[in-house]
């Protein structure tokens, strides 16, 4: 008998994909093994990076398509997954809430979700979602109407369906959950709306609720079904009641480092974009007007979702620059243990990883007009007269000074995810050269309406382009190389151990650069901007490349002059492929 079941069970996973279940262990290998892609960010620094050389950059010329998905349907939107890849099953998401398995041999799709969306969803910026998360025999990922859903990963039956938040009030999810220790982790999105950003931990098996973490001020957490702690301090740094209605987003997801055991969040704009309506007077004085924790990086205990420090890196935050950008775990030619992040505002941090203390700052992008500088305690040297107007200091009460500032709201760097080399040292940094009119407006909070206070229009800095992927070093801030690009970036990178550097164009490129020189030594049009993120994996002793493409995001749903430069491209959904044969892969 029990022969015949080892048989049968042996039979089973020779004859196709999926069926055995994702450990703990396993996420925490990720980037070592290969084989698979378990987690957003290819391993848990979020670097990005693969150590697979069987590509490299004298052979990259010989990659070719291995075959194409079609997403299908009348939903063409932004595509911005990161595939997870395990046992041979690639998972990826789509727009409006979809989420696929495929065969990554054949590019056969094995099944496929679509959540039943309600009328009245409330997504800012795009349709989009960024990519599930797997462990044990679940795969999850979070939905535009505030969901988290865990599904069987062989058959795609849905396990359970737990709300995050109340989408009618303007929440949303469009990023990867993080899976730490068996605890399912997410953040959530709608600071346009005067939401409250909050991180949730929920056991990854039954998605009951473990603890969750307000990130603003005098708002009350809890654990295991009990208040915790408050946030904060009661308006010490907002005042009045408009922490109530605060903002700071946590959009992006979050990471976590095993070394330090910490989770690490990004929180968004504090809310409203108008930022006199949240100071107390003195801008400076006692820090009111600060904000805490919007427009910050937070480390959280992820046993108890007790914040162990904070770091602001836009204090009284008043140009949406948000603070959710990703925070890559490495370190420095010093051995020390670091934290880099490319935040929206145009600075390129450092920071300590045990302490989340501040170490440097350096401009990543041009023309920088709202601060003259950072200081040495991470502060922004703020230029006083480039903050949008009061509106109730001008004769009619309605528009503040308009000012020119830059970057523009849409940042020196969004979403997209940058990626880091631990052979060259370097990040390979997504950025975008643009500036806007801004200005601020009255505005009062009215539940499930845009709460921003703020009127703008968004400009190019340069006539030959926006889109800007540099090569940083971090030690010293210095611009190793560029590569210029016309529209927008909005795509993640990758770098891998073959010297190779990928990311891909709003035009459709996909490329491959040398990561020393930023020589493009490869590319292929894939027929729609590319927005998604690529990873690379080795199956049958073949190493293959994986991009979405599906043109979309937040960059053309805002006109202005950035208009022209996007407006021409077409939408799509497909997921692109690609193969080094084993023939064609000499070392
Ligand atoms: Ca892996
Ligand atoms: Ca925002």
């Amino acid at each position: 008998m029990n022969r015949f079941i080892i048989a049968v069970t042996a039979a089973l996973l020779a004859a196709g994909p999926g069926l055995t279940a994702v450990t703990e262990a396993d996420l925490a290998n990720d980037t070592a093994s290969t084989g698979d892609v378990l987690t957003n960010g290819m391993g848990r620094h979020l670097q990005r990076h693969s150590p697979l050389d069987t590509l490299n950059k004298e052979n990259v010329d010989n990659l070719v398509p291995a075959w194409a998905f079609s997403l299908g349907g009348e939903k063409q939107r932004g595509q911005e997954t990161q595939p997870i890849i395990h046992d041979g099953v690639m998972y990826i998401t789509g727009s409006y809430s979809r989420l696929y398995a495929i065969d990554a041999k054949t590019g056969e799709e094995l099944w496929q979700y679509d959540a039943r969306l309600p009328e009245g969803i409330l997504p800012c910026c795009d349709v989009v979602n960024r990519g599930a998360a797997i462990f044990g025999d679940n795969v999850y990922f979070g939905t535009l109407d505030a969901r988290i859903v865990a599904l069987n990963k062989d058959t795609g039956d849905v396990v359970w369906n737990k709300k995050i938040a109340d989408y009618k009030a303007g929440y949303s999810y469009t990023a990867a959950p993080l899976i730490v220790d068996g605890l399912i982790i997410t953040g959530n999105s709608g600071g346009e709306f005067g939401i409250v950003g909050e991180v949730q931990a929920r056991d990854a098996e039954t998605g009951e609720l473990v603890w969750t973490r307000p990130v603003i001020e005098g708002h009350m957490g809890t654990l295991n079904g009990e208040e915790s702690t408050m946030t904060g301090t009661l308006n010490a740094t907002w005042p009045g009641d408009m922490w109530k209605t605060g903002g700071g987003a946590t959009w992006l997801g979050g990471s976590y480092d095993a070394e330090t055991d910490t989770l690490v969040f990004g929180t968004g704009n504090p809310a409203p974009w108008n930022s006199h309506l949240r100071d107390a007077g003195t801008p400076t004085e006692g820090n009111k007007g600060d904000n805490l924790y919007a427009a910050s990086r937070l480390g959280i205990d992820p046993a108890t979702g007790e914040i162990k420090w904070h770091f602001q890196t836009t204090p009284r935050e008043g140009w949406d620059y948000d603070g959710v950008n990703e925070v890559v775990a490495y370190n420095d030619r010093e051995g020390n243990k670091r934290y880099a992040t490319a935040d929206r505002n145009g600075y390129f941090y450092v920071l300590d990883r045990e302490t989340g203390d501040f170490i440097s700052a350096t401009p990543f992008v041009k023309d920088i007009s709202w601060a003259s500088g950072i200081d040495e305690n991470g502060r922004p040297i703020f230029v006083e007269e480039n903050r949008p107007g009061d509106p109730t200091e001008a004769a009619d009460g309605k528009k503040g000074e308009v000012v020119f500032a830059s970057p523009s709201f849409l940042g020196g760097k969004n979403w997209m995810p940058m990626a880091h080399s631990p052979k060259t040292g370097l990040f390979y940094v997504p950025s975008n050269e643009w500036g806007m009119d801004i200005w601020n407006e009255p505005i009062t909070y009215k539940k499930g309406a845009a709460y921003l206070g703020s009127g703008f229009t968004i400009k190019p800095n340069y006539e030959d382009h926006i889109g800007s992927l540099k090569a940083i070093d971090p030690d010293t801030g210095e611009l190793k190389w560029e590569f210029k690009n016309d529209a927008p970036l909005w795509a993640g990178v990758m770098t891998t151990a073959g010297g190779l550097v990928f990311t891909g164009t709003p035009e459709g490129k996909f490329i491959a650069f040398d990561d020393e020189t930023g020589e493009e030594l490869w590319s292929f049009q894939t027929g729609s901007g590319i927005v998604g993120q690529p990873v690379t994996w080795e199956q049958d002793g073949e190493q293959f490349v994986t991009v979405i493409s599906g043109w979309g995001g937040a960059v053309p749903l805002w006109g202005g002059e950035v208009a022209k430069k996007v407006n021409y491209l077409n939408q799509g959904g497909t997921l692109w492929t690609f193969r080094l044969p084993e023939q064609l892969a000499s070392r």
